[in-house]
């Protein structure tokens, strides 16, 4: 099979069947052969049934349908352990992302060795509210991550080739990081075409403006993964250690203004009554909770069923 395209869709029952018809143009004026599966994400309108109606003309159609609203990162997720085809292609159901972008997609992967090629909505056509945001996320998300080429790492409409999709987890809401994931998966032919951009047409945008926090603190996460996912010591070991010799020092500068007190007979030093105290107390205190922090946290990496998988790019 040449392609797979993945839709996960949340209440977009207007849009079905004319994104289904598009695509299935776009498949068979290219003669590819194809599936599509929609991913529905426990909607409360009508999707099922008409996802149900498509289905019975055409038996390229699958559905996965969620018992209630999970995300749009679970269900790209269950597309992805599904997905058959060489190449697999990932759309938003609204009719924002263009079927037409497909041929081009495929042929990134397919001819010019690309692992993941994420769509770029350079012309886009949300509002001010959501743009601006966006820009300053993705300029943060580029810089964190290293994947420098990147305009738009939260398009809805990309490729891969069917390995990356299968070496890689997307949950919680991890699909604005989807590159990323695959780069610390060890893909590194990461690339980007423009592609062209609508208006909602049906209904309205499911995202509010909570994403850009939770944007910021995925990305965190993410960031402490790949460099301390499997050594986390290596961070919580320093940030101990500097805390500790902090401390240490602060109890050094308690010790000796005693010592010079107690022998003198007009200074008096209480230590109680001394910053140096109290900040080799904190210090202190903070350090060794570092480093339990990093102990636990070694512990939890011993036992975590990823701490040795490597991706091979060749054996010889
Ligand atoms: N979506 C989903 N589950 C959710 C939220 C959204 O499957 O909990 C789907 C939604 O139906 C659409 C895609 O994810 O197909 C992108 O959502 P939306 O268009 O609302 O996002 P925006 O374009 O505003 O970023
Ligand atoms: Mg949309």
């Amino acid at each position: 099979m040449d392609i797979s395209v993945v839709i996960p869709l949340y209440n977009e029952e207007e849009s079905l069947p004319e994104l289904t018809s598009w695509i299935e143009r776009v498949m068979e004026e290219n003669g590819f052969s194809y599936e599509i599966l929609f991913i529905d994400d426990g909607s409360t309108d009508r999707s099922l049934d008409t996802i149900k109606s498509l289905a019975n003309r055409n038996d390229r159609i699958h559905a996965v349908s969620f018992s209630r609203n999970y995300g749009k990162s679970p269900a790209l997720n269950t597309g992805f352990r599904r997905a058959k085809g060489d190449v697999v292609i990932t759309m938003d159901a609204d009719l924002q992302d263009s079927p037409d972008e497909i041929p081009g997609l495929y042929k990134m992967i397919k001819e010019e060795g690309y692992d993941l090629v994420s769509g770029w909505k350079k012309k886009r056509y949300d509002p001010l509210s959501k743009t601006l945001p966006t820009k300053l996320f993705n300029a943060t998300a580029r810089k964190v991550s290293g994947i420098k080429n990147l305009h738009d790492f939260n398009c809805g409409l990309k490729a891969y080739r069917n390995a990356v999709v299968k070496h890689i987890e997307v949950y919680g809401d991890m699909h604005r990081y989807i590159p990323y994931l695959a780069k610390n998966a060890g893909y590194r032919k990461i690339g980007e075409k423009v592609v062209h951009h609508q208006a909602r047409k049906y209904g309205h945008t499911k995202f509010g403006l909570d994403r850009f926090v939770n944007g910021y603190l995925d990305l965190g996460t993410l960031w402490f993964q790949s460099k301390f996912g499997v050594k986390p010591m290596h961070i919580f070991g320093l940030l101990g250690s500097m805390m500790f010799i902090l401390g240490l020092l602060a109890v050094l500068v308690v010790l000796v203004l005693k010592i010079v007190s107690m022998n003198s007979e007009t200074y008096h030093f209480y230590v109680t009554k001394s910053v140096y105290f109290y900040l080799s107390l904190a210090a202190m205190i903070m350090g060794l909770q570092f480093f339990l922090s990093g102990f636990i946290g070694e512990l939890i990496t011993r036992n975590s069923p990823e701490r040795n998988n490597y991706l091979i790019a060749e054996e010889i």
